[in-house]
């Protein structure tokens, strides 16, 4: 069984377009949360995540400040300017659907979540929280997003040691035998971690391994595009830097 995993596509729909031609022929796809928010086409990501079938998705921070289900206090100015703008545009049938996800889902040998596994609105930024997300798996395989960073960690079974490490550029994970793992494929639609390429993971169950991969898409047509809707310059921008 191959799964494409897909997280954070916040509206930009060049970067999932790009990012779902790289994943042809996958089986299913899982997907983290945080399909609207902050990009130009919220009710076009959110169709093109539906018509896909086979998919299992959870719901994140932005799709559910977007539906008016999560207060927006702790927003910086600029993703609040796009919440607000995202909730006029959103058409119903898109607000059921995003109203419709789960917190937390599972598949054969995984968990998924937007953010931390015992508060999937957290943000699994370091250890402490890796530690507590481990502890909490009963699965060995457990999937996040939120921070828009491309990195897994891992924890040896019998000593409890955790180490980590960023996939900046992508890379392959092989999952071993007597360790747990949290991946993070990196955000689709507004990477954080200094590279600008949309990211996004494959997951391969017969082969055991993970697969990070970037993958460049036409950027300045998401930037034009919220530049002629009056979404903030600021998010156009970071688009560009990875930032
Ligand atoms: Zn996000």
């Amino acid at each position: 069984m191959r799964y494409g995993v897909l997280s954070d596509i916040h509206g930009n729909l060049e970067a999932l377009r790009a990012v779902l031609r790289e994943l042809s022929g996958v089986d299913a796809y899982l997907c983290l949360g945080d399909l609207v928010g902050y990009g130009p086409n919220p009710n076009e990501c959110v169709e093109t995540v539906r018509a896909l079938g086979s998919v299992h998705c959870v719901v994140g921070n932005h799709d559910l400040a977007a539906i008016g289900k999560y207060a927006t206090d702790w927003f910086n100015f600029y993703a609040r300017e796009a919440i607000m703008w995202t909730q006029e545009e959103l058409s119903e049938p898109n607000r059921a659907f995003l109203a419709s996800l789960p917190t937390k889902t599972t598949v054969p040998g995984a968990v998924v979540v937007h953010g931390s596994l015992p508060d999937p609105m957290e943000y699994l930024v370091g250890e402490a929280e890796a530690r507590s997300t481990f502890e909490a798996m009963t699965e060995p395989l457990c999937l996040v997003g939120h921070t828009h960073v491309a990195e897994y960690y891992w924890r040896e079974n019998y000593s409890g040691e955790i180490g980590h490490a960023l996939l900046t550029k992508g890379g392959r994970i092989e999952l071993q035998l007597g360790r747990r793992y949290i991946v993070n494929p990196g955000g689709v639609g507004q990477p954080r971690d200094g590279n600008p390429r949309a990211s996004y993971a494959v997951w391969d169950t017969s082969q055991e391994v993970v697969e990070v991969r970037r993958v460049n898409y036409p950027l300045n047509l998401t930037q034009r595009r919220m530049k002629q809707l009056g979404l903030p310059s600021a998010l156009a921008e970071r688009l560009g830097v990875g930032k």
